[in-house]
């Protein structure tokens, strides 16, 4: 699944590709991702104009004209393409079809803009969803996702994350990373390379971790959050970022997807399963 990195370079693709335009049309043939009939869909967003794209935790969020909003969420295997004469951009999950024939059968939502260009929304498994609120409804769904803080704005402090430690004292280290409620847009990739960064096992209660760890904690999950941003998101299955390139994150991972492989202190990365999850460490460097 993308995580913060790679729903925020999508968000940045489609940012620069969709903004301004008018919707002229909506289909979408698997009405379970859907919040509303698709009449309902086609009626209200017919004439809406993109205003803003945004992302929340893993989420992509279409700001439109008249005060309404779509709510993207790409779960295991979604991805949008923006499509038009001249480009495609690509983000999510790629489909080894290709995109020269979209849409294809894996296309099961699709908005087509005034020029003629489209936002496609492609999905193998089907686990992902577009729904569609007015500005209270989306208010009314933000608050029941129950999200806490994003992990690279000013909510997110030292003494915040300390706070919510000792409200779940009994959780996994990796767990607790993962959950949304505590800090948002944190998977499998990013709470591996975070606990490295902070040389502990993913597999600790937190309420083991001194204030020290805490910290580093902290420390890693700007610093890599931020890092993985720049280089536009982790390649892991066949993962795209928002221009169709692999993200250039792979290459700075250090535990993540290499149990079996070196640690660069010479020990052997290790592979353990938290909660159904398999989480990468070192037991040399992290403790
Ligand atoms: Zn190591």
């Amino acid at each position: 699944m993308p995580e913060l990195p790679e729903v925020e370079t999508i968000k940045r693709g489609l940012q620069k590709n969709i903004v301004g335009k008018t919707i002229s049309d909506f289909d979408c043939n698997w009405n379970k991702m859907l919040n509303k009939p698709l009449a309902n869909y086609r009626k209200i967003l017919k004439g809406l104009k993109i205003k803003k794209v945004r992302r929340r935790a893993k989420m992509i969020e279409l700001n439109l004209s008249k005060g309404w909003n779509v709510l993207i969420h790409l779960k295991m295997t979604g991805q949008l393409v923006f499509g038009s004469k001249t480009r495609c951009v690509v983000g999510g999950h790629p489909i080894k079809e290709g995109y020269e024939c979209l849409p294809n059968k894996f296309t099961h939502a699709n908005f087509t803009f005034t020029d003629n260009s489209h936002l496609y929304f492609n999905d193998v498994r089907k686990f992902g969803w577009v729904r569609l609120y007015n500005d209270l409804q989306l208010a009314k769904a933000m608050t029941d996702f129950k999200l806490g803080p994003e992990p690279l704005s000013k909510d997110f402090s030292l003494n915040y994350l300390i706070t919510r430690i000792k409200k779940r004292p009994n959780v996994k280290i990796k767990q607790f990373l993962m959950d949304s409620q505590n800090v948002t847009g944190i998977g499998n990739i990013y709470s591996d390379e975070v606990d490295f960064f902070a040389h502990v096992r993913p597999m600790r209660a937190v309420k083991t971790l001194s204030e020290k760890e805490i910290s580093l904690i902290y420390k890693g999950i700007e610093k890599i959050l931020t890092a993985s941003v720049k280089a536009q998101g982790t390649t892991f299955s066949n993962y795209r970022n928002a221009n169709g390139e692999v993200g250039a994150y792979s290459k700075q991972l250090k535990v993540y997807g290499k149990w079996g492989e070196k640690c660069s202190c010479g020990g052997k990365i290790v592979r353990v399963k938290i909660g159904g999850r398999s989480s990468s460490y070192c037991p040399k460097c992290q403790k």
